[in-house]
């Protein structure tokens, strides 16, 4: 089987599981896991913020960071198809009492004048503006990038208008690789930043929320609230360092093999597939029928993949399937629409 559906399905690289069964550990809730404490320090660095939290998931990372920025009843700007939004069962009303707002773009990539458009002047009727939150790479835009200089300057404006920034860097390492910066140049604009450390960078679990000290050592006990302080969480900060040092320069290869894939597919019939809109290591494929029986038949010639609407199928690429061959993913396409 072809698993193309997520990066999330990568496994721990045999390095990560001799790192992992020799880790030093202790408590980390006593803030006594030496493990966790060195990836803690360095994820602050990867990331250039002062301090940073491991968590379980990017879905408490994020949760923790809206919890940690806002007030009851505060407003946060989201981009309408974005993941703290779309994908985390409406965390930020259930977590932080807080009113999400969403702002839709066409292509995941918010703007000046789209928040502008969006803020509204202080008055008694109107909550607070607290919070705008920025996904890089963008997931259900099919990991399309928002450059530096666009980040920055989105940035900067939500700044000058009073808000605080959280940046949902699930897949950040591949903004960065896609633009050859460096992590800490992609998440220079943000006051919050959150890391998977479990996707394209292979950890089994794990994900990561920097920003300035004092920020995060509120963080910490709101991840206490949300069950999150773990014990000897050392045996999975070991294999996380591994993702911070060494794993993320390959991510290029993702990309390339997202790049041949996206020009195998746009040769055939019944598909319609960009390979200018593939900017990292998804690829949208849309058909002209509905996706559910095709990523089934697809299943059947030994392709795994998901869906990102009602005609179109989500493919990512990853280093479980480094090897394979563009032509086999096209002819196993070929196949699942001739049935
Ligand atoms: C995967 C993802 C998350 C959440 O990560 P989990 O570890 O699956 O909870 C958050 N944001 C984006 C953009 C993601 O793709």
């Amino acid at each position: 089987m072809i698993d193309l559906r997520s990066d999330t399905v990568t496994t721990p690289t045999e390095e990560m599981r001799r790192a992992m069964a020799r880790a030093e550990v202790g408590d980390d809730v006593y803030g006594e896991d030496p493990t966790v404490n060195r990836l803690e320090e360095e994820a602050a660095a990867w990331l250039g913020k002062e301090a940073a939290l491991f968590v379980p998931t990017g879905t408490m990372g994020n949760q923790v960071a809206v919890m940690t920025h806002c007030l009851p009843g505060d407003e946060v700007f989201v981009e309408a198809q974005s993941h703290v939004y779309w994908y985390e069962n409406g965390g930020i009303a259930r977590l932080s009492l807080a009113q999400p707002r969403q702002i839709p773009t066409p292509d995941g990539l918010l703007t000046p004048d789209l928040l502008a458009a969006a803020m509204r002047p202080a008055n008694i009727h109107y909550t607070t503006a607290r919070l705008l939150c920025v996904e890089n790479t963008h997931n259900r835009a099919g990991g399309r990038v928002q450059r530096k200089t666009a980040f920055d300057a989105l940035a900067a404006f939500a700044h000058g208008k009073g808000l605080k920034v959280h940046l949902d860097g699930a897949r950040l390492p591949n903004a960065a690789v896609a633009q050859d910066i460096s992590l800490r140049e992609a998440a220079e604009g943000a006051d919050s930043v959150m890391c998977c450390l479990s996707k394209g960078l292979c950890a089994p679990v794990g994900s990561v929320l920097a920003g300035p000290r004092e920020y995060i050592e509120r963080a910490r006990k709101n991840r206490k609230v949300l069950g999150g302080g773990m014990r000897q969480a050392g045996i999975l900060a070991a294999a996380g360092l591994i993702s911070i040092r060494s794993m993320m320069p390959r991510l290029a290869e993702d990309h390339a093999l997202a790049q041949a894939i996206a020009t195998a597919l746009a040769q055939l019939r019944g598909v319609s597939c960009d390979p200018a809109a593939v900017e990292t290591n998804m690829i949208m494929v849309d058909l002209d029928r509905s996706a559910d029986p095709v990523v089934e038949a697809l299943s059947r010639e030994g392709l795994l993949c998901g869906t990102a609407g009602p005609q179109r199928i989500r493919l990512v690429t990853h280093r479980d399937v480094a090897g394979i061959a563009p032509q086999d993913v096209a002819r196993a396409f070929a196949k699942a629409l001739a049935q």
